[in-house]
C-alpha cells in the first residue's frame, strides 16, 4: 500500500493548522459583519437547494476530551425551552429562506439524542411547517449511545432519518474511564442492527486515536470490535488534540497518560492500515468508507466536497444553521450564531435572530476557497478551471504561494506544472499543510496556535 508514514516527513510537517472545513476559517468571522448580507446574498440564490444544520448543545455528561460547544445538564426540560427559541429562529429565517428546497438535514451537537423522541418529533414538525423537504432528502443525526433506548432507531427512521453517526472513540474500559465516556459496545452493536433493520442507509462510527492509555494492542481490539461487530458504512478516524489551555475539561487528562508522538503516529498507522485492509477506502485525510458508499464513489469521481461536518457528497449546497454556535454559509457570506445559550435567548427575544459574527468573502477569499477545497477533496487542482472561473493567470496570481510549495515539491510530495498541481498519495495526510500555502490569513503565527496539530 501507499506509504503515508515516512516518520521524517510527518514530523517535519507536523505543525498546527486549520482543518479547512471552511475558508476563511471561523476565527476570521467578525462582529462588525453586516447582518443583512445573508439576506442580500440569498436573493441571488433563491431557487437553489439548502442544507440545514441544527445544533443541540446539551449533553448528559462531560467527555473530558471534548472541544465542542456544549452544556452538561440532567434536566431534559431545558431542551423544551431551547426548542421554543429554535422555533422563533426557524420561523424568522423561513421568511427569507423558506422557499428553497431542503436536500439535506443534519442534527449535531452537543448531543442531538439528548432530545426525547417527543422533543425530536416536535423539532421535525416545526421544521416541516416552515421548510419544504425534498423527497429524497438526506437526514442525519449524531447519537450518544449511553443514554438512548434501542427503540429510538425505529422512531428516528419513522421521522425520516436515514443516516446516523455514533461516537465510539475507543471500546477499551480503561480508556473510556480516563475520558469519562463509559459505554457498552454490545449495546452499540444492537443499536446499529436495529437501525439497519429500520432502514437506515448509512451508519458512521467516530473513532479517536491518541487518547489516554491507548496502546497498539488496545486500539487494535477497538478496530477489531468496530469492523467485526459494528461493520459501519463509514468510519471517521480523528486525532485527539490535547489543548487543555483552550478546553479546560482536558485538564482532567494527565499528560503522562497520553501516548508519545511516536506512539500516536503508530496508532494512526495501525488505524489506517487495519481499516484499508478490511476493505474501507480512505476518504480525504481522516474518513473511511466502504467502496459502494456514496462518499467513496464521490471521491473516485472527483466530486467530493467539504463542509463544517467534514467530507461530504453535497458540500455545494448553501448551509443554513440554527441554534447556538451554528454556522450558515450562503454564497459568499458566512455567519455564526452566538455560542452562549443565554445570549442566544436574549438575541432571539430582542432581534429575532442570534447572529453574532460573520464574514463576506472578498474576491481573493473566493479564489482561495476554491483552490483549498479542490486540493483538500481531490488532491488535485486544474489551474485552467480556476483561471476560467475567476479570470486570473494562476501562476501570476499565486507566484508567492507557488514558491512556498517548494519544500513539498523538493520532498516529492507535490508536483506543479503549467496545467495543474497534484498532491502525491504519499502526502495525503499532509494535505492540510499543503493548503496552508494558499491561506492568506495564516501569516499571523500567533493565531496558528488556535488550531490543532496536523498529526
Ligand atoms: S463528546 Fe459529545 S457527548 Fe461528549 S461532551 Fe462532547 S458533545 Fe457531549
Amino acid at each position: 500500500m501507499t506509504n503515508f508514514f515516512d516518520p521524517k516527513l510527518l514530523s517535519k510537517y507536523d505543525t498546527s493548522g486549520p482543518r479547512y472545513t471552511s475558508y476563511p476559517t471561523a476565527v476570521e468571522f467578525k462582529e462588525s459583519f453586516d447582518r443583512r448580507d445573508l439576506e442580500r446574498e440569498n436573493k441571488l440564490r433563491a431557487a437553489e437547494p439548502l442544507s440545514v444544520y441544527i445544533h443541540i448543545p446539551f449533553c448528559h455528561s462531560l467527555c473530558y476530551y471534548c472541544g465542542c460547544n456544549k452544556i452538561v445538564t440532567r434536566h431534559s426540560s431545558k431542551a423544551d425551552i431551547y426548542l421554543d427559541y429554535l422555533e422563533i429562529e426557524i420561523s424568522q429565517r423561513a421568511k427569507t429562506f423558506g422557499s428553497r428546497p431542503v436536500h439535506q438535514l443534519h442534527l449535531g451537537g452537543g448531543t442531538p439524542s439528548f432530545l426525547s423522541a417527543k422533543q425530536l418529533t416536535r423539532l421535525m414538525t416545526m421544521l416541516k411547517k416552515h421548510f419544504v423537504f425534498s423527497l429524497n432528502i438526506e437526514m442525519s443525526i449524531e447519537i450518544d449511545p449511553r443514554k438512548v433506548e434501542l427503540e429510538l432507531a425505529v422512531e428516528l427512521a419513522k421521522m425520516g432519518f436515514n443516516r446516523l453517526s455514533i461516537g465510539v472513540q475507543d471500546t477499551n474500559e480503561n480508556v473510556q474511564r480516563a475520558i469519562n465516556r463509559e459505554q457498552s459496545t454490545e449495546f452499540i452493536s444492537l443499536f446499529v442492527q436495529q437501525a439497519e433493520q429500520a432502514g437506515f442507509e448509512s451508519i458512521n462510527v467516530d473513532l479517536i486515536y491518541g487518547l489516554p492509555h491507548q496502546t497498539k494492542e488496545i486500539f487494535s481490539k477497538t478496530l477489531f470490535d468496530v469492523t467485526k461487530e459494528l461493520d459501519p458504512d463509514r468510519i471517521s478516524l480523528f486525532s485527539y488534540a490535547h489543548m487543555p489551555v483552550i478546553f479546560p475539561s482536558q485538564r482532567k487528562i494527565r499528560d503522562g497518560w497520553l501516548p508519545s508522538s511516536d506512539e500516536k503516529l503508530a496508532l494512526m498507522k495501525l488505524g489506517i492500515e487495519t481499516l484499508t485492509r478490511h476493505g474501507y477506502e480512505l476518504i480525504g485525510m481522516d474518513h473511511f468508507a466502504k467502496p459502494d458508499d456514496e462518499l467513496a464513489r464521490a471521491q473516485r469521481e472527483g466530486k467530493l466536497h467539504r463542509n463544517f461536518q467534514g467530507y461530504t457528497t453535497h458540500g455545494e449546497y448553501d448551509l443554513l444553521g440554527f441554534g447556538t454556535s451554528a454556522i450558515s454559509s450562503i454564497g459568499r457570506v458566512y455567519s455564526q450564531n452566538t455560542k452562549s445559550l443565554t445570549d442566544y435567548y436574549r438575541r432571539l427575544d430582542e432581534y429575532g435572530n442570534a447572529v453574532d459574527k460573520g464574514k463576506r468573502l472578498s474576491f481573493d477569499d473566493l479564489i482561495r476557497r476554491q483552490v483549498i477545497k479542490e486540493i483538500m477533496c481531490n488532491l488535485y487542482l486544474d489551474k485552467k478551471v480556476i483561471e476560467r472561473l475567476f479570470d486570473i493567470r494562476f501562476d501570476d496570481y499565486f507566484s508567492y504561494e507557488l514558491v512556498s510549495l517548494s519544500p513539498f515539491i523538493h520532498d516529492g510530495l507535490v508536483t506543479n506544472n503549467r496545467e495543474n498541481i497534484r498532491v502525491s498519495p504519499e502526502a495525503r495526510l499532509l494535505v492540510r499543510n499543503i493548503c496552508m500555502s494558499f491561506d492568506a490569513y495564516l501569516k499571523n503565527h500567533i493565531q496558528q496556535k488556535r488550531f490543532s496539530r496536523v498529526i
